[in-house]
């Protein structure tokens, strides 16, 4: 555990209102100065969703309109940021000073999991807290975790329809849709590696969460649940390959990689890497065959992951709208 006094607290208020309670290594630099980014733009705040009752969870978070895979379906800033080695009794202690009383009784309001031996602040943290990466020059304060008012309220699925990604140029959360989600869908994510099989998914889920998963995945009749747990087993054992550089070995031609499309398909498969590799394979064999309708549709598959992974489209849009003005089109046909 850290001493509280190599923390300074910093709280900031931009423009939109929402409120940030942010704890930073005790130097001189306003918040602002010190992440190095505006916290001032609200126009990047993004709500396509409500908030209310989930029958049999509690809260949920629902779509308030249809979004295309890809597309934001909520950003927002978070209310506090801290770094989990800090004590509890400090950020409870400026959680009940510092920040306004609206943001409080949201903090307080959210979903506490753990068993009262946790302190409430504590619980609310470690139930609801996501991890933020890449914080520049933080090294040497363990990671940072933040706390979002309302994506902390999405619950989770196994075969989840929305991917969580952390934008420090803008200093927010948001989620995106990672397959089309329809008006009045409830949005989920994967609080856990989603390549488990159940009987270990549970098992993370129960000790860490407290609750059993009734998702649509865990509710399959034994038969098809084993069939499911087969396709994530094998897609671990794929990625394993992946990771120790075979993949060109596995997946050379059309067909292989049409198999591996497949089988992120049936593993519900989350990881945006994986699929932006797999779906521009598959777009630059498309397109040197010159197989206009494939080319397009996997690049618009592309596109769509490139957008969960890094907020924009990578320059995918241009190939969906026109896969011909690619350099490699039609470089491996044959005129007769
Ligand atoms: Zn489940």
């Amino acid at each position: 555990m850290l001493a509280d006094r190599n923390f300074r607290l910093q709280f900031f208020i931009p423009p939109d209102k929402s409120f940030l309670l942010a704890y930073w290594p005790n130097d001189q630099k306003s918040l602002p100065e010190r992440l190095g980014v505006s916290l001032t733009l609200s126009a990047v705040l993004e709500c396509r969703y409500q908030i209310r009752t989930a029958p049999g969870k509690g809260v949920g978070m629902f779509a308030m309109e249809d979004i295309a895979p890809g597309a934001i379906v909520a950003r927002e800033r978070p209310i506090l940021v801290a770094p989990l080695m800090l004590s509890w009794d400090s950020i409870e202690r400026d959680i009940s000073s510092n920040m306004p009383e609206h943001v409080r009784e949201a903090f307080f309001a959210l979903h506490n999991c753990k068993p009262p031996s946790f302190a409430r602040v504590h619980g609310i943290i470690n139930t609801n807290a996501i991890n933020i990466d890449d914080m520049p020059g933080q090294t040497d304060f363990g990671p940072y975790v933040a706390v979002l008012k309302d994506i902390c309220r999405a619950n989770h699925s196994c075969n989840p329809n929305a991917i969580y990604r952390w934008d420090f140029a803008t200093f927010t959360g948001a989620l995106h849709a990672r397959r089309a989600i329809a008006a009045g869908e409830e949005v989920s994510i994967s609080y856990i590696g989603a390549h488990m099989p159940y009987a270990e998914r549970h098992e993370r889920l129960r000790d860490k969460y407290f609750f059993v998963c009734k998702c649509p995945v865990c509710n399959l009749p034994p038969a098809a649940r084993a069939e499911d747990d087969r396709a994530r087993q094998e897609l671990t054992f794929v990625r394993g390959l992946l990771e120790a550089g075979f993949y060109d070995e596995f997946a050379p031609d059309v067909p292989k990689q049409l198999a591996m499309a497949k089988m992120l398909e049936d593993a519900s498969d989350c990881n945006v890497s994986t699929w932006r590799a797999v779906a521009g394979k598959l777009v630059r064999a498309y397109c040197t065959l010159g197989e206009r309708a494939e080319a397009v549709k996997w690049a618009r598959r592309a596109m769509e992951m490139t957008l969960v992974d890094t907020g924009t489209d990578g320059g995918w849009a241009a190939v969906v709208a026109a896969p011909e003005n690619t350099d490699v089109w039609r470089s491996k046909v044959v005129d007769k």
